[in-house]
């Protein structure tokens, strides 16, 4: 038995108790003193009605036929004379009347009171009623109602309220079984599944539909199966792209180094180009390890940016001076066309200026020929650039996923050109971490255009 079982058990009976109880109390004294007053009521009428019917008290048969009346509406009676003293009366054995009675029934008044049978013990309500012949006190008439009457409905009542009691017991143990499997079959089969998650079985995936917490706690386990999936994939496909990144290289480097030490070279200049060959490498490499740094530490949220305000023009024309020597090498020209009434916005100059510099880089080295334009403009409270080139493009289908990591369009032409995949990747977590958007369109061999957008500062 589980443990939920027993506390919503436990909290469901007492609550049919809780409920129930006080219930049982209240309708008892109620419906008890309901009857008490209906049975008072009934002898006090009854007393009354016989008294003034009554019209003798010394004829015998008189005196039977009321005990007879009285024998078939179930009651008892007793009569008294002038001087209080019992002439007739049912199988009942009383005390003669106290003095206060005598007095009050001799004015003219009913009585009213509760007495006990001496030879039964039974007790009994009983109204006393005076009898008058022409207005001098003959006697009274008593009619009596034993007080178990005014029970026998309650015990009735008090019965079905036990066995409805009985049931509700029955019924809620059955409706705490039923729901707390309902509970706790869900909550042990997700036990189940996080257990095998943490074990590193992802694909386990929970069942519970339904349309309450538990089915937005299952659905939340579903997406962190899902969520550590991916995480453990990218994981996997990131070391992956890092080891293929790191081989070339490497294996260059360690072929040429190995020429160059078994003297493997006829001239002096093949050994220059083999010494370059290296050296080109090894930059490589150490760019490959420095963007992905640099990623790692954006995607932890760990870069610690020194905003302030920008003039984005500024910024711009810097960029524009470093990459200038790479433009006129290539035969490319670039067009600034920049609105001077921009306003600053807040960000980090050192992180726009990487930002501008490997998106032109980009540029210049997907571009043979043609023009480069950089458009800086601002609307309402966003400034605007957009870079352009004339260059390769990149196919329709690729664009999706050109920001990701490692995902280049042609790989042998990115890696000749010195690319290591990861520029667009950061420039994206660059621009995002300072609340800016980007977005590309591209035209196979005519041309790239990259849009970025950024808040104005306040
Ligand atoms: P890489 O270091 O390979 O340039 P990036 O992340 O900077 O890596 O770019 C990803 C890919 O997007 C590149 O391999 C290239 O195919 C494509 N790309 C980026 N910028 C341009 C551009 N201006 N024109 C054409 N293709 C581009």
């Amino acid at each position: 038995m589980n443990r939920i079982v027993l506390k919503l058990g436990a909290i469901m009976m007492s609550l049919i108790l809780a409920v129930l109880l006080p219930l049982g109390f209240v309708a008892d004294r109620i419906l008890t003193q309901f009857h008490y007053n209906q049975i008072q009521e009934e002898i006090q009428e009854l007393s009354q009605k016989y008294a003034n019917s009554i019209t003798s008290l010394n004829d015998e048969e008189i005196l039977n036929m009321y005990k007879n009346l009285a024998y078939f509406m179930n009651k008892e009676i007793y009569i008294t004379d002038a001087s209080g003293k019992v002439i007739a009366s049912t199988d009942i054995q009383t005390d003669s009347l106290s003095i206060e009675e005598f007095k009050q029934l001799s004015e003219g008044s009913p009585v009213q009171k509760e007495i006990e049978d001496r030879a039964t013990n039974d007790s009994y309500l009983v109204s006393g009623y005076p009898i008058m012949f022409s207005d001098t006190f003959q006697g009274s008439f008593f009619v009596l109602a034993p007080v178990e009457d005014a029970h026998a409905p309650v015990h009735k009542i008090r019965d079905l309220l036990f066995l409805s009691a009985v049931g509700a017991f029955f019924l809620g143990l059955g409706i705490t079984f039923f729901l707390a499997r309902r509970m706790s079959n869900p909550l042990l089969e997700m036990e189940k599944a996080t257990r095998e998650i943490a074990k590193g079985n992802l694909d386990i995936r929970v069942n519970t539909l339904t349309n309450d917490e538990l089915g937005s706690l299952s659905s939340a386990i579903n997406d962190l199966a899902v969520e550590t999936n991916r995480y453990r994939t990218n994981r996997r496909e990131l070391f992956a792209n890092i080891s293929h990144e790191l081989r070339t290289p490497i294996s260059y480097i360690n072929g040429y180094s190995n020429v160059i030490k078994n003297d493997l070279f006829e001239t002096e200049e093949e050994k220059q180009y083999y010494l370059t060959i290296i050296e080109d490498e090894t930059e490589r490499v150490m760019r490959l390890i420095n963007d992905l740094f640099d990623l790692a530490k954006m995607e932890e949220g760990k870069v610690a940016l020194q905003l302030e305000a920008i003039d984005l023009v500024e910024v711009i024309e810097n960029a524009v001076l470093k990459v200038d020597l790479e433009v006129v090498k290539k035969g490319l020209t670039l067009v600034t066309e920049i609105d001077r009434d921009i306003p600053f916005i807040k960000a980090d100059g050192n992180r726009l200026n990487q930002i501008f510099i490997n998106l032109l880089m980009n540029a210049i080295r997907y571009t043979e020929k043609g023009t480069i334009q950089i458009k800086l403009w601002c609307n309402k409270n966003n400034v605007y650039i957009t870079i352009e080139d004339t260059g390769i493009g990149i196919p329709k289908e690729e664009l999706p996923f050109i920001f990701e990591r490692f995902h280049r369009v042609e790989k042998s032409r990115s890696r000749d050109l010195g690319g290591t995949g990861l520029g667009l990747a950061i420039v994206k977590n660059l621009v995002e971490i300072q609340q800016g958007t980007i977005s590309v369109r591209s035209e196979l061999n005519k041309g790239t255009k990259f849009t970025l957008s950024f808040p104005e500062a306040e």
